[in-house]
């Protein structure tokens, strides 16, 4: 048989402020369904999930019970871990960002990021939503109020490092022009194009310890931790053992994601930017789905109103092989 390129697709590595819920096993399921299919075509194919496990919410979701962080995200990660087996998915590699050699990747290229230039340091001012753990501009919070939270974002002062993601941005709107299908359905291009007119603000990468300390330390300031979507994107190079890993080698030049579209801006404009400026050929494609919806809204942990993916089965029993 000839031989086609590798296929190499991800998940997001899931949160685990809350159980697994019917949103994550869909996109379980579709990438587990395309690695299936390009397997039985004969092509060479690695699965990647995981466990997203730093950061101020994780921090609270464990003392709400009671535990350490450390006892909290074993306890989540095993969940996530052994469901997917119970729906037939079977990944190659489960990844966690708790992981030491996870943790060694993220350093190398915050240090590598730095060293360039494309990491400074300088006070902020800004309104931040403890919720997305993240700052919001005026312009994106439009009635005052984080959408996802529904709660107005409080104004906070803070020294922090910044990563200059404004250098990148003309080269990635020609990249994404250039590569019709980088980002795909057309319509979540399309939303990053147009997110991209406006002038790329650079991103906050760092949270003192005084605030949280449930992360992955700054390489070049130990009064510093790193920003969980920095620490949480560089999973994807680092389970497949980026810089020189014998799978890093072969499987990377045909990396594709596939999120939801609440991911689509951390996953079409930061990682993209993240990997020019550490030197790393970006991906090959990036997949966005919808939501599950239960009535209008979308299915949340936190509007109670999920799915369990175990229950659905039971309901709707599945009859397929293992994939080998
Ligand atoms: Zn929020």
């Amino acid at each position: 048989m000839a031989s086609s390129p590798p296929f190499y697709i991800t998940t997001p590595i899931y949160y685990v402020n809350a159980r697994p819920h019917l949103g994550h096993a869909y996109t379980t399921i579709t990438a587990d369904v395309a690695c299936r299919f390009h397997s039985m075509r004969g092509t060479d194919t690695f699965f990647l999930t995981g466990t997203d496990e730093h950061g101020d919410k994780i921090v609270r979701a464990a003392k709400k019970e009671g535990l350490s962080p450390r006892t909290y995200v074993d306890r989540i990660s095993g969940q996530f871990k052994d469901l997917w087996p119970q729906l037939n998915i079977s990944y190659d590699r489960f990844i966690r960002t708790t992981d030491p050699a996870h943790m060694a990747v993220v350093e190398k290229i915050l240090q590598k990021i730095h060293d360039e230039g494309d990491i400074y340091f300088s006070e902020y001012e800004g309104m931040y939503c403890y919720g997305c753990e993240r700052f919001y501009t005026e312009r994106e919070l439009g009635d005052g109020k984080c959408r996802d939270h529904q709660t107005q974002p409080e104004v906070i002062r803070e020294a922090n490092y910044f990563f200059r993601m404004s250098r990148y941005q003309e080269w990635l709107v020609d990249h994404i022009r250039e590569h019709s299908d980088f980002i795909r359905p057309e319509r979540f291009k399309k939303e990053v194009l147009s997110f991209l007119k406006d002038p790329l603000e650079d991103l906050c990468i760092s949270r003192p310890k005084s605030r949280l300390k449930w992360g992955i330390t700054l390489p070049f300031d130990d009064r510093y931790v790193t920003y969980v979507w920095f620490d949480a994107l560089i999973n994807y190079v680092s389970a497949l053992g980026y810089p020189d890993g014998e799978d890093f080698v072969k499987y990377w030049p045909s990396a594709q994601h596939i999120v939801a579209k609440d991911i689509l801006k951390p996953h079409g404009i930061y990682w993209p930017i993240m990997l020019k400026a550490a030197g790393i050929p970006v991906y090959q494609h990036l997949n966005v789905h919808g939501y599950w919806n239960v009535d209008e809204s979308k299915m949340s942990k936190s509007l109670g109103n999920v799915a369990d993916p175990l229950a659905m089965k039971k309901d709707y029993p599945g009859r397929w092989p293992n994939r080998s």
